[in-house]
């Protein structure tokens, strides 16, 4: 985990050599540190000889450790970050929409969609851009954000510009959490565990960079590299005390954990925007028409009137209903484009698109299984996490609004959270893909 300058070995001088001899000496030594995905630990256990639909976090943490990482965080902190985002974002949308013009900058859509995406004050005034697209797309999964990049790139003004979970943790562990422990982020090394190869991917783009160069996630592993890592390691994750994640950040919620499986995205989502548009406590939190293996599921949740109603041309109007689509699968995503394209789909505000069968518990990075019910075994699981959560929604995190609240990130969608946590896309449909 040399710097770039200290990887490049002089092959031939001795006197290089020598040089090259006393870097590695002098190498500072790096600090280790692993985040974790959510559908991770409801199948590593597959690689240590669990059933499947078997959680197994505290091994996992436990083996990460016994491995050598210096801290172990959890990547459901910024899934739960990722909602005040992904929210904040849909809310001005919804709003800039129903009012028919386009928030003009971050500050203006964090204006228009008020504190934490709460009933906030007044939009500015009326900018001659259209407003952006509806429907939002998520883009948490990069499969799916490549395949609008290079086939569907007409689309990608409806990407959400949300990092990842996987890029916003990279990026707060070194750019905000790092200088607060006292270290530099480039003597941070950080590793994601992922169920998903095409993370990997992610993590290279030149967009999920600090200006210096340094990549905010190094290195990403899947669920099976680190089975494969134990295994010839010799560590007993199993028979090890169990263990817990580091803090700050380890406060997570029951709404983060189902980012694992298709329609959890939407289903957090849901909880999170249907309170911050209301101001009311929703009815239910599990949304069972959000859930199961289906290749496209559709959902129309009804959104009552704000309480207090805003006075007359306070706010831009609430939305009064979410229309939600869920897609899993690469195949159904085409369909769903295709027929956005062809103007054959129903109205929708936000499509959720996961491009693995059932979702990151069926990523490619997952063990294989012989089991024809591994994928709800594990979906399942899943669901079990979130149901014995304390708490089990996003805003409710306190860490969450800790980080806000203490940090230059100030509140979701800020001119700063715009800085560290969204991206940007590109068309790639020209590009030769390795
Ligand atoms: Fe990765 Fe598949 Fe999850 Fe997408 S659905 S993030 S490709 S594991």
């Amino acid at each position: 985990f040399l710097p770039e300058s200290r990887r490049r070995a002089p092959l031939v001088s001795p006197v290089a050599r020598l040089w090259w001899r006393r870097q590695l000496l002098w190498a500072e030594p790096r600090v280790m540190v692993v985040q974790t995905a959510p559908a991770t630990r409801v199948a590593i256990g597959e690689e240590l000889g669990l059933a499947p639909g078997a959680v197994a976090t505290g091994q996992m943490v436990a083996g990460l450790r016994a491995l050598g990482f210096d801290y172990v965080f959890d990547t459901n902190f910024s899934a739960d970050l990722t909602i005040m985002e992904e929210g904040t974002e849909l809310l001005a949308r919804l709003r800039a929409n129903a009012a028919g013009r386009s928030p003009p900058d971050a500050a203006a859509t964090a204006a228009a969609a008020g504190p934490a995406g709460g009933a906030g004050p007044a939009a500015p005034a009326a900018a001659a851009a259209p407003p952006p697209p509806l429907p939002m797309f998520t883009s948490c999964c990069p499969g799916w954000v490549n395949l609008v990049e290079q086939e569907y790139s007409d689309f990608i003004p409806h990407l959400s510009s949300c990092k990842s979970p996987q890029q916003m943790m990279g990026t707060v562990i070194k750019i905000i959490w790092a200088p607060k422990a006292g270290l530099k982020p480039e003597d941070v090394v950080v590793v994601s565990l992922m169920p998903c190869t095409a993370k990997k991917f992610e993590a290279a783009r030149p967009e999920m960079t600090s200006p210096g160069g340094g990549r905010h996630v190094d290195f990403v592993l899947t669920t099976r590299e680190l089975g494969r890592m134990l295994r010839l390691n010799r560590v007993p994750a199993l028979s090890l005390p169990p263990s817990g994640y580091d803090s700050p950040m380890a406060t997570t919620t029951g709404a983060a954990v189902i980012f694992g499986n298709s329609g959890g995205v939407a289903e957090a989502a849901v909880r999170t925007l249907y309170e911050l548009v209301t101001g009311q406590e929703l009815p239910r939190l599990e949304f069972q028409e959000l859930r199961g293996l289906q290749g496209i599921k559709h959902a129309t949740i009804q959104l009552p009137a704000p309480a207090p109603a805003p006075e007359p041309g306070a706010a831009a109007p609430a939305p009064s209903e979410l229309r939600i689509a869920v897609v899993n699968g690469i195949a159904n995503a085409r369909r769903l484009l295709d027929a956005l394209r062809a103007g054959a789909a129903p109205p929708l505000d936000f499509v959720e698109v996961m491009t693995c069968p059932g979702g990151c518990i069926g990523g490619g990075g997952q063990p294989k299984s012989r089991d024809p019910g591994v994928l709800a075994k594990r979906m399942q699981a899943i669901y079990s996490i979130d149901e014995a959560a304390t708490i089990r929604r996003s805003h409710a995190n306190p860490e969450v609004a800790a980080l806000y609240a203490r940090s230059s990130l100030e509140s979701p969608s800020s001119p700063a959270a715009h800085a560290l946590l969204h991206t940007s896309y590109r068309d790639r449909s020209k590009e030769h893909i390795t």
